[in-house]
């Protein structure tokens, strides 16, 4: 509409939808009435519709960018933006520029044009020209903005997935490109959404400016997945403070997060990446509270620092209530976390879970005696952990001849360097 506004040296698109008979509060919407407009182009009846921001039926409620279905919200409407180098080199501007995620042109590595400098006001589709403001500034000579490699690198893959062209596909900041070309453009645009609210939320801001999103949400992509366990960590603090003196579960403490990006919504197979990493933060960092194992689904706990009870009880081949036991009882690295029922320990330290190990077993007498040192001196060394159990022979409480060796190569290594 703004070139055919430059094209017949009208003011603005107004004196266009007034002469299509469109009515005059449109203002930017993402509903026109498109037939009017093909009429007085003399293009043929829908010939614009693959442009179009909605279905045909004009009732409808859904958003559509290049004939992709996304939420209205993430249309830029009569918010506008441009890159003034795109729209030298193109003529036009291109459909990537609907959306409010884009802030940053990654062709041009330069910040958008949202703001006429000479007049100060918010660019307008009601200009004159793809280039000039209302005032008649000419918005090429705007300065340019630097923006960072990561946030133009997640406004590559935007650009690319609203223009339905190749993804880039790698990243010199670690975002996990594969994972994002394959999603939906539907869907990427509600992680970025996902990412930066949560971002905003623990800054204690509660404005929903989707502008403000990009830059976390790039942040929370970079180096995978430790942008995103930063995010994560600060989201659990976050709750922590907000719930002093109870003890949260994961999901709780982290529910909004997780239903926003992988529950409500998103098809599943798209999102599991994030899913995964999400589990995967719990179950190693995640202190005040088990991991429901409803969770898992086939994540694996293996090497991962906390668990409950029933992981570990399944990883050794016990029932859990043996499981729970041994935990009491010292024998396997466990450690309570959920203070207030008592249900469910987690492994403290980055452990590998001992398994039943072919070999000899020996009593506390025998495994005694092949060390040389009393059965209560052995038992309590067993307990504070310095004699190490990764081997379990044929009952628990026996110790591993394998254990046993070990314990006694390391003292023999003591009195040696000694
Ligand atoms: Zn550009
Ligand atoms: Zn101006």
């Amino acid at each position: 509409m703004i070139r055919v506004t430059e094209a017949n040296g009208y003011e603005s698109m107004a004196d266009i939808l007034s002469m299509a008979g469109v009515s005059n509060r449109w203002r930017g919407g993402w509903k026109l009435e498109l037939g009017h407009v093909e009429k007085i182009l003399n293009f043929s009846p829908g010939q614009l519709r693959a442009i179009s921001y909605t279905k045909s039926s004009a009732q409808s409620a859904k958003g559509l960018l290049l004939g992709q279905d996304i939420s209205r919200m993430h249309l830029a409407g009569a918010r506008p933006r441009v890159c003034p180098d795109c729209v030298k080199e193109l003529g036009y501007i291109s459909a990537n520029w609907d959306l409010r995620f884009m802030l940053a042109c990654p062709r041009h590595r330069r910040s958008a044009v949202f703001r006429c400098l000479e007049c100060g006001k918010p660019l307008s589709l009601y200009r004159p020209k793809l280039l000039e403001c209302s005032c008649g500034a000419d918005l090429r000579n705007l300065p340019a903005e630097p923006v960072e490699e990561h946030v133009l690198e997640l406004q590559a893959v935007l650009a690319a997935k609203a223009l339905k062209q190749e993804c880039p596909f790698e990243s010199a900041c670690g975002l996990p490109m594969a994972d994002l070309v394959a999603m939906s453009l539907r869907t990427l645009l509600s992680t970025v959404a996902g990412l930066g609210a949560q971002k905003l939320e623990n800054l204690g801001m509660g404005v929903n400016v989707l502008e403000l999103m990009v830059g976390h949400a790039a942040d929370a992509l970079s180096q995978w997945p430790e942008g995103f366990r930063a995010l994560l960590r600060e989201t659990g603090a976050a709750a922590n403070q907000r719930n002093q003196n109870t003890t949260l579960s994961f999901r709780k403490a982290f529910g909004g997060l997780y239903d926003g990006l992988v529950k409500r919504g998103p098809p599943s197979k798209e999102v599991e990446f994030l899913r995964k990493t999400f589990v995967e933060f719990g179950l190693d960092e995640w202190t005040d509270g088990y991991v429901d194992h409803r969770l898992l689904r086939g994540i694996s706990t293996d090497g991962r620092r906390f668990q409950s009870i029933s992981h570990l009880a399944k990883d050794l081949g016990v029932m859990p209530s043996t499981a729970r036991r041994w935990a009491r009882e010292g024998l396997v690295p466990m450690t309570e976390i959920d203070h207030a029922t008592r249900r469910y320990v987690g492994v403290a330290g980055p452990v590998s879970v001992p398994r039943r190990a072919n070999g000899k077993s020996f009593g506390d007498r025998e495994a005694s005696a092949f060390l040389g040192i009393p059965v209560s001196v052995l038992k309590a060394l067993r307990v504070s952990g310095h004699f190490e159990v990764r081997h379990i022979g044929k009952t628990l409480k026996s110790f591993h001849e394998a254990d046993l060796r070990s314990f006694n190569d390391r003292c023999l290594a003591v009195v040696t360097a000694a």
